[in-house]
Parts: C-alpha cells; sequence; structure tokens
C-alpha cells in the first residue's frame, strides 16, 4: 500500500490527500452526487452510531417506571456503560493505529504521533493521558447526565413524546435528522467558543492537541462538554420518543471521532487492505489553521456559506491565507 498514490508528503513528513475535499452537495443542490452523498451519510458512521445506541437502549436503558426517580441502580451501570463504551471504541482505535502503529505513518496527517511530542500543556506532560483522563472524568460523565435528566423527565412527562406503535414514521425522521441537528448545532457553539475570550478560558483545552489522535476527540474544558453533549436538550422542542436522548449522545460521544483519527485512511488487514476512508481531513485543518471548518463536512455546507471552508486544495489554502490577511488588516487599522 503506497500512501503517495494518493497524496503527497512534504519534508515534515505531514501527509496530504491529492484530491481537494468536496463539500456537500445539498446547496447549491447537485442532483448527480446525491445517491453516493446519502450513502457517506449512513456509512460507516452514523450507521454504527446509531446500532451502538440501539444496543444501548435494548439493554442498557431501564424501563419508564424505574427511569422515574433518579436512582443510582440505573445511573451508575449507565455511567459505566458509557465510559467503557467510549473507552473501547477510542481505545482500540488508539491500540491499533497509534501505539501498535499498524500501518505507521501511511496516510498520516502529520507525520508525528503525539506520544513523540511531551508538552507541558498537557497533564502529566503526556497528550494522550491528559486528553484520555479529560475524556472519561470530565465529559462523558458530563453528557451522560444530560442523557440521564432527560431521560428522567421523558418517563415523568415534563417532555412531549410520541409513542412508537402509532408515530413510527415522525420517530423514525427525527433520528434521521438528528445528525444534521447535532452538526448545526455544533457548528453555531464551536463559532462561539472561537470568540477570543473564550477560546482563551474554554477551547484552548481542546485545541492544545494540535496533532490530534481519538483521544483528543472529547478532551475539553467542563464548559465546552456542556455546550457540546447539550446537543441533546434539542428533545424538548421535537415531542420525538426517550430513544433521542440515547442517539444524541452516541452521536455526540462515539461520533467525536471522526475528526480526531489523524489518518485519511485505515488499514484493516495485514497486507495494508482493506482500506476505510475516514472523513477525518476537515477537522484536522481545523486544528492545523484553528479559523478554518468550523463543522466537520457533512450535510450543511456552513463553512462554506460563512467563508470559512478550506477544501485542503492549494487554492483553499490561498484563499484562507488571503483570509486572514484581510483580518490582520482590520485589525491593525482598528488598533491604529
Ligand atoms: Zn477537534
Ligand atoms: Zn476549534
Amino acid at each position: 500500500m503506497d500512501d503517495l498514490q494518493f497524496g503527497t508528503r512534504n519534508k515534515r513528513g505531514d501527509w496530504a490527500p491529492a484530491t481537494a475535499l468536496r463539500a456537500s452537495p445539498i446547496w447549491p443542490p447537485q442532483p448527480a452526487r446525491a445517491l453516493s452523498w446519502l450513502i457517506g451519510y449512513l456509512w460507516p458512521w452514523n450507521a454504527l452510531f446509531l446500532a451502538s445506541a440501539l444496543l444501548w437502549w435494548r439493554w442498557l436503558i431501564p424501563d419508564e417506571a424505574t427511569r422515574r426517580t433518579l436512582d443510582i441502580g440505573w445511573i451508575g451501570p449507565l455511567l459505566v456503560a458509557n465510559m467503557m463504551g467510549i473507552a473501547l471504541f477510542y481505545g482500540a482505535i488508539e491500540w491499533r493505529w497509534y501505539h501498535r502503529r499498524a500501518q505507521d505513518r501511511r496516510f498520516k496527517y502529520n507525520g508525528r504521533f503525539p506520544a513523540e511530542q511531551p508538552s507541558d500543556v498537557f497533564w502529566f506532560r503526556s497528550q494522550n493521558l491528559d486528553n484520555a483522563l479529560r475524556t472519561l472524568l470530565i465529559s462523558v460523565p458530563i453528557g451522560t447526565a444530560i442523557e440521564v435528566a432527560l431521560l428522567w423527565g421523558y418517563a415523568n412527562g415534563w417532555i412531549a413524546q410520541r409513542d412508537w406503535d402509532s408515530h413510527p414514521g415522525q420517530i423514525i425522521a427525527l433520528v434521521a435528522l438528528a445528525p444534521v441537528i447535532h452538526e448545526a448545532h455544533f457548528f453555531v457553539i464551536h463559532r462561539a467558543i472561537h470568540w477570543g475570550p473564550l477560546y482563551r478560558w474554554v477551547h484552548a483545552v481542546h485545541h492544545n492537541s494540535v496533532n490530534p489522535s481519538p483521544w483528543s476527540s472529547l478532551s475539553m474544558h467542563p464548559v465546552e462538554s456542556l455546550a457540546y453533549f447539550g446537543v441533546a436538550a434539542w428533545v424538548l422542542v421535537m415531542a420525538g420518543h426517550p430513544f433521542l436522548a440515547v442517539w444524541f449522545f452516541h452521536l455526540a460521544g462515539f461520533g467525536a471521532v471522526v475528526g480526531h483519527i489523524g489518518f485519511d485512511k485505515l488499514a484493516f488487514g495485514a497486507d495494508g487492505r482493506p482500506l476505510m476512508d475516514t472523513s477525518a481531513y476537515a477537522h484536522y485543518l481545523h486544528h492545523k489553521h484553528f479559523d478554518v471548518n468550523y463543522c466537520d463536512n457533512g450535510v450543511l455546507p456552513l463553512d462554506v456559506w460563512t467563508g470559512s471552508w478550506h477544501d485542503g486544495s492549494p487554492e483553499g489554502e490561498a484563499r484562507m491565507q488571503e483570509r486572514f490577511r484581510r483580518k490582520r488588516e482590520r485589525m491593525n487599522t482598528a488598533s491604529s
């Protein structure tokens, strides 16, 4: 498997794909791309997260009567399952591609591994340890608390809901729409926490990982974790189904890994095949350049519409540099 058939590597050892990223064909509409885009919307990531959410719903979420009271008897196992699920999922990717280095640096955007770059910005000077601890001790408990509060609210009749037997169509539609809501919510909060004072207080923690790995996905300041998993609160205005509270946790929790894999393609076999596209490049460019790609190039081309889109091409790089130059000019004019 020669990654130089698919891209280029610079002197620092950073690999970049040869083809530019393509933004969502939703608007302006590109009907010819509709089918391949729809498959990409479902497979593999959203299908995987939906499967895990259904698994949780079936085996770990108790019945309505139990959920009516906040009791450690069901909240404890759910928290442990969420922590273990995230630890196993992120940990498996870390283990194979970052610890065992199954495909070494092939298709790796940043030529170095986080373990090779100890830094004082991280707890114990280790990006891996810092990111894993923040994920499991801060973000997952906060996300679980929001999930539990909503499940409890549903069980007590405080949140409007529909019955599965009489409204399956509406519930399926809301489940299908949830990734779009997650994306729009993330874009808005992400833009907000890039505002100077909030960036320094909150979001800088996440951006300490300039060279992200899966453990970086949920490595956040608690305020960011709250705003990020807060996407589940949209169920309050949906009249949906309690499953949506679980689905939002899985989309936000497990789904955060997508932009932080660090490799453009993952090889599963010993011979370097089959290869799986990761869709990680747009968010990798965000970690590298900060002021680009505030959402993950999903359904809504929000970055295209707001001028912050970087498709990874030389033209995209030139557009970004020009935008940065104009911003510096504006700041110089304002301060003179
Ligand atoms: Zn990130
Ligand atoms: Zn950011």
